[in-house]
């Protein structure tokens, strides 16, 4: 909007040159105890690596809310796109920072609302430095007042609606300066990244596992991933570039990720074999499951996670569920569990991972699919059915053709290289020892 827009107050604030900062305000954080501090020293280093490249002046943690000095404007989005992806973060106030004068904030809430011209407004403020002199509720009653006056002069109906404004403006005043705002960026909410311990994800191609690794990573776990790929067909490309995608795409939000991918086409061959066939499906969880918990051991993990919703397919009825965790000895984190399919994919587009799921590929569940899978089994059903198995042999052939990938998120940038772990190539070698028939000692235990 040009300058003389608004007459009244040119020549105290020139909004252009006025400083643009984004406020980060935390939510969650606030409600630790003694742990603030780390969590706060978390979210303040989360902040800075998802900026590097973008912000030039040192981050300012004032009055309990993080300030970025935006250097350009044209930065603007993309500075709040990647602070979107900063788990801790409640919202971004894109401000304008001014001296903390009544004229000062007068004039750029007007320019501001004048920009935004709506039929209905509210003025909220929080005065965060007690020397100020202003009251927040006298701020707001004062400004409100001056704001409708512009822009009444204006030619606009407007009015004060307290209750269901179209726009609100914003004020926070912190020492030595004033805030003022119109627009607010939802953050990601949760708890900073990689705060809260490793689990291993068990990922698909599908819609439902990419938003349950997001669901976990937004309350603070640091996700490995592991997917198992099938052969491919004439019609359809293999899963393993969709899973690559997928961890691509959520990396930025835990920084590193580590993704294994398991051949599992001759695993399901031998469960086909060998097995009932409506318990197919349950078996190749389970044998998922398994596999998992050794990736889980050699990466020091806590748990598995899975994208399980309850009652979406026969696999996924309580009592498969049941049956496919018994004997697993490991937390198994649901965080769909209780999601409609509807929730599941509004998430998914709003993470960037719902284009990706939709590109055709060869899942390896449904393959071999029985024509009427089991609904109520349970864990001695499966058991019976997995006698006839080689469940051991089943783990290391599907760990020896494990194939590892690491990606780095760094400066709005994702790096990926491949190589083993050592401790997995030690994991796969005294695996196969094992099955060679030659002694071994046993595994250490390694502690997460
Ligand atoms: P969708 O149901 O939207 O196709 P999904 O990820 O839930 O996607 P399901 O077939 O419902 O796929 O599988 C249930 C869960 O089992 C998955 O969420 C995932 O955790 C695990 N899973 C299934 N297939 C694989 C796979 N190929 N690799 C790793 N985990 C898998
Ligand atoms: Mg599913």
């Amino acid at each position: 909007m040009a300058q003389e827009a608004f007459p009244e107050h040119e020549g105290q604030v020139v909004h252009g040159l006025t400083k643009r900062v984004l406020i980060v305000h935390y939510h969650e954080i606030w409600l630790k105890g003694g742990n603030k501090k780390f969590f706060l020293s978390r979210l303040i280093a989360a902040v800075k690596r998802s900026l590097a490249g973008l912000a030039s002046q040192p981050l300012e943690h004032v009055a309990d809310r993080l300030l970025v000095a935006v250097p350009d404007e044209s930065l603007l989005p993309v500075m709040v796109g990647r602070l979107q992806r900063v788990f801790g973060i409640a919202y971004i106030g894109i401000a304008s920072e001014v001296p903390c004068g009544m004229p000062e904030i007068a004039a750029c809430a007007c320019h501001i609302m004048g920009q935004k011209n709506p039929r209905s407004f509210a003025v909220r403020a929080k005065i965060a430095d007690a020397a100020c002199g202003l009251h927040s509720m006298g701020l707001e009653r004062e400004l409100g007042h001056e704001i409708l006056t512009f822009l009444r002069s204006k030619g606009s109906d407007v009015r004060v609606n307290l209750e269901d404004p179209e726009v609100t403006c914003w004020v926070e005043v912190i020492p030595g300066k004033a805030l003022v705002y119109a627009e607010r960026a939802e953050g990601a909410g949760g708890l900073p990244a990689a705060t809260g311990g490793r689990l291993v994800m068990l990922l698909s191609g599908g819609f439902d596992s990419g938003v349950a690794a997001y669901k976990m990573m937004r309350r603070s776990a640091h996700l490995i991933f592991v997917h198992f790929y099938g052969s491919t067909s004439a019609s359809r490309g293999s899963s393993k570039p969709v899973a690559e995608r997928i961890v691509r795409t959520l990396t930025p939000y835990q920084y590193t990720s580590r993704l294994y991918l398991i051949p599992f086409d001759s695993v399901q061959r031998q469960i086909v074999a060998g097995a009932r066939e409506s318990l197919r499906v349950l078996l190749y969880r389970r044998m998922m499951a398994r596999i998992g918990r050794e990736i889980c051991q050699v990466e020091r993990g806590l748990g598995l996670v899975t994208g399980d919703s309850v009652s979406q397919v026969a696999s996924q009825t309580l009592h498969n569920l049941a049956a496919v965790d018994q004997g697993i000895e490991l937390p198994i984190y649901r965080p769909l569990a209780g999601d409609d399919k509807e929730e599941i994919l509004r998430l998914a587009r709003r993470i960037g991972t719902y284009t990706i799921s939709c590109e055709p590929f060869e899942d390896c569940c449904p393959r071999f699919m029985p024509r009427s899978p089991a609904i109520f089994s349970n864990p001695e059903e499966l058991g019976a059915a997995e006698k006839g198995l080689d469940i051991e042999g089943l783990v290391t052939e599907g760990l020896e053709g494990a194939q590892v990938m690491d990606f780095k998120y760094e400066s709005g940038q994702i790096e990926v290289c491949e190589g083993t772990p050592h401790r997995f190539e030690k994991l796969v070698q005294h695996r196969k020892a094992l099955r060679a028939g030659i002694p071994q000692p046993p595994a250490p235990v390694v502690k997460p």
